[in-house]
């Protein structure tokens, strides 16, 4: 058995490169923040947005079997966290956008692979993409059967195009640039009103823009200040009737799988927001007196926090390393360690950074020190894709109850 965790050549350069860019360009994104709406916030953040699409870098993200450059989550993996640890806004938008045309990606035919993410492959422009998945009201109860409402959301069809009424919120760039739609939209809708949800759910490519995606607002977000992320309704909206992705009724399943992949993913962002903090923390401890002899990382207790927070850094990096790599050779482990990483890098990302605010003291109180827009950050990790509590550790709990559950498999040690 070979445990190394040591990057490829390719990915090593993936790294650098991406370390370069984010410093150069994604720095400059920060400034997004300090305006005054979450849509000038957003708005300002397209220019940064264009040279991500411009310097091929959503194209990397993209599978290479589907024309894209992406070899696998592992490298996603390394180009979010140097992206993130410098502006986590603007990398939501290109992340969100991912996220939104992983049902095409997973469930889409040639045909519509080929039409639907054509746009995504140039190196020009400013496409988004959105998963629609949550609703007003809630999300971690989509798959409840009646009397719960599940996903509220509905698609009928008429003639050969479907035509979508429902509301959507928080959902990642979804209403685009202006207001009327993003290129793609994946609508997570109720094509069956009289089915079980397992077979009542699908998931429907909206080709913006459309008349009949209504703004409600941008939601003014704790952290992640210039990203969208907005509430509107579909109402008749129309998309052709060959744009529905997967199999009709396989909605709750393509999202399960969109949602397993991303997971893994979520782990890095909380290393690269303590990543950040950690940076920060340790030039402080290691140039400020505060008035004392000695620069404060001689202190034994500061000494001994910013052991804590290392090495927490280093276990959620090589969890969420793990788990991409099982997801990328389809171990039979991967679910658990998908979830197991997102739960532990979004909650020990709040944890590390609120330690490091007490080791900086009373000048990461200020918002001109990065702590605290990191933490800002930070919070959104345990609570989005997939609350922690409403959703993930509900699938870790499914998993240790399947019949043919093997603790031990997540360590390649099965029985
Ligand atoms: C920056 C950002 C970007 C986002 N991007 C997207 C996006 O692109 N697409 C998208 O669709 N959504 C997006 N979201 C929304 C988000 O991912 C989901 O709505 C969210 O993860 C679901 O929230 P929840 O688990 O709190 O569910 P809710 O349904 O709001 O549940 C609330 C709480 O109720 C409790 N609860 C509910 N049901 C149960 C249960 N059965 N068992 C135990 N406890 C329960 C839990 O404590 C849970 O936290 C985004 C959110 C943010 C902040």
């Amino acid at each position: 058995m070979a445990i190394d965790f040591t990057l490829t050549a390719q990915q090593r350069e993936l790294q650098l490169a991406a370390r370069k860019f984010a410093r150069e360009v994604l720095t400059s994104a920060g400034a997004a923040e300090l305006l005054a709406t979450p849509e000038e916030r957003f708005l300002a953040t397209r220019p940064i947005y264009e040279a991500m699409v411009g310097a091929g870098y959503l194209r990397k993200c993209i599978p290479a079997p589907a024309g894209g450059e992406n070899t696998g989550l592992v490298d996603m993996a390394i180009l979010a966290e140097e992206f993130y640890s410098i502006n986590p806004s603007v990398t939501l938008t290109m992340l969100g956008t991912v996220l939104g045309l992983l049902p095409i990606l997973f469930g889409g035919s040639p045909e519509q692979c080929g039409r639907l993410l054509a746009p995504f492959l140039m190196k020009h422009g400013t496409p988004l993409a959105a998963f629609c998945f949550s609703e007003p009201g809630g999300s971690a109860n989509a798959d409840s059967p009646p009397p719960g409402d599940g996903v509220r959301t509905t698609a009928r069809l008429a003639g050969d195009d479907w035509v979508i009424n429902g509301r959507k919120k928080w959902t990642s760039s979804a209403t685009g640039w202006n207001r009327r739609g993003a290129d793609i939209l994946s609508v997570v809708c109720r094509t069956d009103p009289n089915a079980t949800p397992d077979r009542a759910i699908s998931i429907i490519a909206v080709e913006g823009p459309s008349s009949g995606i209504v703004f409600e607002r941008a939601i003014n977000s704790i952290g992640h200040r210039a990203h969208l992320v907005p509430q509107f309704s579909l109402q008749n909206v129309v998309a052709p009737r060959s744009n529905l992705l997967g199999h009709e009724g396989g909605g709750l399943a393509l999202t399960a799988t969109a949602f397993t992949a991303t997971a893994a993913l979520v782990g890095i962002l909380g290393v690269a927001l303590m990543r950040a903090a950690f940076e920060f923390a340790l030039h402080f401890a290691r140039t400020e007196k505060r008035g004392g002899v000695h620069p404060i990382i001689q202190h034994q207790a500061v000494g001994y926090a910013l052991a804590d927070a290392k090495t927490a850094i280093e276990a959620a990096r090589y969890l969420s390393w793990r788990a991409c790599h099982a997801l990328d050779t389809q171990s039979p482990a991967a679910e658990e360690l998908a979830v197991q990483a997102k739960i532990y890098g979004s909650e020990t990302a709040v944890r590390v950074i609120t330690d490091l605010l007490r080791v900086v003291g009373i000048e990461s109180y200020d918002h001109d020190a990065p702590l605290g827009r990191l933490l800002q950050d930070a919070l959104a990790l345990p609570i989005f894709d997939g609350g922690n509590m409403g959703i993930r550790r509900r699938q870790l709990h499914a998993i240790f109850m399947r019949p043919d559950y093997d603790h031990l498999a997540a360590s390649g040690a099965a029985a």
